[in-house]
């Protein structure tokens, strides 16, 4: 546990893929790394110590697991790992970041402060949805709704199934794409009737004859009670109500980085509000402050991905260490 006057040598703030590689790395490296994994919410979405893994139930692509594993198991094996070499971890959340001088100072959600000489920002992201009750409960169950094509749509309970995904962006044409190869239709249920995707990724949509746009319709139900049998829809210009049936949903209507804490702090975010870093390193614009996962990374977010920019940022920490002794 920190005290409020030691200064750690390494802070890793989040408790995903990206943190627990982070922490791994650094504990090997000897630096008695000191991880703070948040606490569990519900509201308005469930988010959890273990970040988005821990609402997925197979994971089927991360290399080493042949057979498959659960998220929530895969996270208590990262954090295990990352034990067994001595990471020390606390359960609160950081609520605000001063990186004006060293050592930072991290205020957290038990109202003390943890100094640091290093910070590893790997808070992740959380998808969006659309907020509607049996959409969230059947999220969290496997029941067929879900914010991640390429994590879960190759599952067998989607093979030749009529499918659906929400939303006009890059993300949903890239999850309709990807369904199309195993559904038997897939349905784009956009709000508009255009998009907002680009152009190449449009045409490659509106050319696969397994898809079909739904214009101008917003989702009001999830219908079903184990898994999802159906969705309610509401004609967004006429109002009028009309039931599709799917036998999965998948929801593409943006992420939003864990980065509130960060306002503030001086640190720079990119217009969406991610952690800006340079090139292919884990540096942000505050030295001695690096960024892993999804917090920093738009476009791939995979957990082999975050983890990968987790095992950097550490190499990356341990440097700077090193340089400034
Ligand atoms: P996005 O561009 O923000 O698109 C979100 C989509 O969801 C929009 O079409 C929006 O509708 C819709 N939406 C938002 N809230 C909604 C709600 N409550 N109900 C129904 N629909 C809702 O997000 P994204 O597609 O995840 O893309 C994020 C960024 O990553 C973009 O810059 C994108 O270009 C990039 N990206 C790139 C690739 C690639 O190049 N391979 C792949 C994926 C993502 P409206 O259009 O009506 O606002």
């Amino acid at each position: 546990m920190s005290s409020e006057n030691v200064s750690e040598q390494v802070v890793i703030i989040g408790s995903g893929p990206a943190g627990w590689t982070a922490a791994i790395y650094a504990a090997r490296a000897n630096l008695n790394p000191l991880c703070l994994i948040g606490v569990p919410r519900t509201n308005p979405a469930p988010v959890l110590p273990g970040g988005q893994l821990m609402l997925t139930t197979e994971v089927e692509n991360y290399p080493g697991f042949p057979e498959g594993i659960t998220g929530p198991d895969m996270m208590q094996n990262f954090q295990k790992q990352a034990e067994r070499f001595g990471t020390r971890v606390r359960g609160v959340d950081v609520t605000k970041c001063d990186f004006s001088s060293r050592p930072f100072k991290l205020q957290t959600s038990e109202d003390d402060e943890v100094l640091a000489e290093t910070v590893i920002i790997a808070t992740g992201a959380t998808a969006n949805w659309i907020g509607l009750e049996n959409e969230l409960r059947l999220a969290t169950t496997g029941g067929g709704v879900s914010a991640c094509a390429v994590c879960d749509g190759a599952l067998p309970a989607f093979r030749d199934q009529p499918l659906a995904v929400v939303g006009g962006g890059d993300s949903a044409m890239e999850e309709a794409s990807y369904l199309a190869k195993f559904g038997s239709t897939v349905y784009v249920i956009h709000r508009r009737d255009t998009l907002r995707a680009s152009k190449a990724m449009q045409d490659r949509v509106l050319a696969n004859d397994t898809i079909k746009m739904v214009w101008n319709s917003s989702v009001v139900d999830v219908l079903g009670d184990k898994t999802i049998e159906a969705v309610e829809l509401e004609d967004t210009v006429t109002g009028e109500r009309s039931k599709l049936e799917v036998r999965g949903l998948f929801v593409a209507i943006g992420h939003t980085p864990a980065t509130a804490f960060l306002e503030g702090s001086n640190i720079t975010l990119d217009d969406a509000g991610y952690v800006l870093v340079e090139g292919d390193s884990s540096r942000t614009s505050i030295e001695g402050v690096f960024a892993a996962g999804d917090v920093s990374d738009s476009t791939y977010r995979q957990a082999i991905t975050a983890a990968g920019m987790g095992c950097r940022a550490a190499l990356d920490a341990e440097r700077w260490l090193a340089e400034h002794e």
